[in-house]
C-alpha cells in the first residue's frame, strides 16, 4: 500500500521557472525512502509540499489516502514529522522537557500524560538525563535526537528527515543515522529521508533521485547503484564501500559484493579471495596499506582465506593494524587470537 502518491507536482517559487516539473512518485508505507539529488534539484520544496506549507502550481500529493488540499492539510500535517537540517533552529523550548512538551501541547495531550511521554522519548534517543539541559549545553547531534523525540512523542505515520545530518560531525552522524534506522526498524514507520549520504542511501528500501526539478531515477539502492556514471553525472557520488571494491580490484583482490556499512568508523565485512601466487603474506602486507590508505580498520576473513593456511588461520574478524603483523609461515596475530576466539569476536558483533 502507497502511504504517499505525487503526481505531476510542479512548483514555482516566482511564478515562471518551475523548480519542480511534472513530479511523480509513490513512497509504500512502512518503507524507509532516501531522496538524493544536487543542491538545487527540488528536494526541500518536495518536502515543503507534503507538509503543505506552499501550495502546488499543479498535480496532487495523497497522503495515507487522502488528498491534499486546504481542507485536508491539518489531518495530513497530523500524520507527518520533519526534522530539519539546522540543529539550532529545532529547538523551541528552554529545555529538553519543554521541547518534547511543545509538541505535545499543540496535540492537545492531557497535563498527566505529558510527563510520562516526554520522558519515554528522550529515552528512546538516549537524552533522558538531558531533561532539564539548555540546548546550549547539547552538542549538533544532540539537539537533532531532541529534535527526533520531539517529533516521536506525536507519534506520526510519516517521518520525514530533511538533510538532518548534513551539519553534524561523523560520530553525531552516525549516531543519528543509526537511530532512524532503529526507528524504522521498531515502529515500522514510514521514513522519507532527504539526503547527501550516499551511505544511507545505500541502506534504504527504495531510492529517488532528483536531477533539475524531474525524477531521474526511482528504484533500489541496488538498481540505482549500478547507474554509477549517471550517479557521477547528476554530482552524486557512490558510496564509498563501492568505491573500496573498485579499488581492492586494481590490485587484484576481488570482494564479495556484499559490503555493510557499520558506521563511520569503516568496519567492513568481506570475503578476501586471495590470489594463488603463492606469495600471500608479503601481498597481505602490501594491501594491508592500501587498506589503510582507503580508511578501512577492521577486515573479516572467510573460510576461503582459511583454505589457504588451513593450521593457522581460520575465519578472523581482524584489526588491520594486527593484519600487517604476521609472519612468513602465515600465522597472523591478531588480539583475538585464533579460530574459536575469531569466530566468538564475530558472533559479538
Ligand atoms: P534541494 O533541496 O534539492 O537543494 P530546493 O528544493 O531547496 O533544492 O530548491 C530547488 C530550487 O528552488 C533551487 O533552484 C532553489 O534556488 C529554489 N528555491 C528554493 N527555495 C526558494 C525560495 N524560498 N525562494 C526562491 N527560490 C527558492
Amino acid at each position: 500500500m502507497n502511504m504517499i502518491e505525487v503526481e505531476n507536482l510542479t512548483y514555482s517559487y516566482d511564478g515562471t521557472n518551475d523548480v519542480l516539473k511534472g513530479v511523480s512518485f509513490q513512497i509504500e508505507k512502512g518503507s524507509y525512502t532516501t531522496i538524493v539529488g544536487h543542491n538545487g534539484s527540488g528536494k526541500s520544496t518536495i518536502a515543503k509540499l507534503l507538509i503543505g506549507l506552499m501550495e502546488a502550481k499543479a498535480g496532487t500529493i495523497t497522503v495515507d489516502g487522502i488528498k491534499l488540499d486546504e481542507k485536508t492539510v491539518y489531518e495530513i500535517r497530523d500524520k507527518i514529522g520533519i526534522v530539519f537540517q539546522n540543529p539550532d533552529n529545532q529547538f523551541i523550548g528552554a529545555t529538553v522537557a519543554d521541547d518534547i512538551a511543545f509538541g505535545l501541547e499543540n496535540h492537545q495531550v492531557e497535563q498527566e500524560k505529558m510527563q510520562g511521554i516526554i520522558e519515554e522519548y528522550a529515552e528512546r534517543v538516549n537524552m533522558l538525563k538531558y531533561l532539564n539541559s539548555e540546548p546550549t549545553k547539547l552538542s549538533g547531534g544532540q539537539k537533532q535526537r531532541v529534535a527526533i523525540a520531539s517529533v516521536l512523542a506525536i507519534a506520526p505515520q510519516i517521518m520525514i528527515f530533511d538533510e538532518s545530518t548534513s551539519m553534524l560531525d561523523p560520530q553525531g552522524k552516525a549516531e543519528i543515522n543509526a537511530l532512524i534506522h532503529n526507528i524504522h526498524r521498531e515502529t515500522n514507520m514510514t521514513i522519507v529521508s532527504i539526503t547527501h549520504d550516499i551511505e544511507e542511501m545505500a541502506s534504504s528500501d527504495h531510492v529517488i533521485v532528483m536531477g533539475k526539478g524531474n525524477v531521474v531515477m526511482d528504484g533500489t539502492p541496488d538498481m540505482i547503484l549500478k547507474r554509477e556514471k549517471e550517479l557521477i553525472d547528476l554530482q552524486l557520488d557512490i558510496p564509498f564501500s563501492l568505491k573500496f571494491i573498485n579499488e581492492m580490484k586494481k590490485y587484484d583482490i576481488h570482494l564479495k559484493e556484499e559490503i555493510k556499512m557499520e558506521n563511520q568508523t569503516l568496519m567492513q565485512y568481506f570475503e578476501w579471495y586471495l590470489p594463488a601466487d603463492g606469495n600471500h603474506w608479503t601481498r597481505l602486507a602490501e594491501d594491508a596499506q592500501h587498506l589503510a590508505d582507503l580508511g578501512i580498520r577492521k577486515v573479516w576473513m572467510p573460510p576461503a582465506f582459511k583454505a589457504t593456511n588451513k593450521d593457522d588461520v581460520g575465519y578472523g574478524v581482524y584489526d588491520l593494524f594486527d593484519l600487517g603483523e604476521f609472519d612468513q609461515k602465515g600465522t597472523v596475530r591478531t588480539k583475538y587470537g585464533l579460530k574459536e576466539e575469531y569466530l566468538n569476536a564475530i558472533n559479538q558483533l
